[in-house]
């Protein structure tokens, strides 16, 4: 038997703000890459 519909997360994919997390300090940035890093300076790379 197949459920009739799974209950999906809403408010964001996770894909959204992964990719804002800064790959040196693992801190979340402020917007959408390309930005940098408020706390450290580390440049994100949007892709
Ligand atoms: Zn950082």
């Amino acid at each position: 038997m197949t459920e009739p519909g799974e209950p999906e997360d809403e408010g964001g994919d996770p894909a959204c703000w992964l990719r804002r997390v800064c790959p040196a300090c693992g801190r979340l940035a402020e917007e959408d890459p390309p930005t940098s890093c408020a706390a450290c300076g580390a440049e994100l790379d949007p892709g």
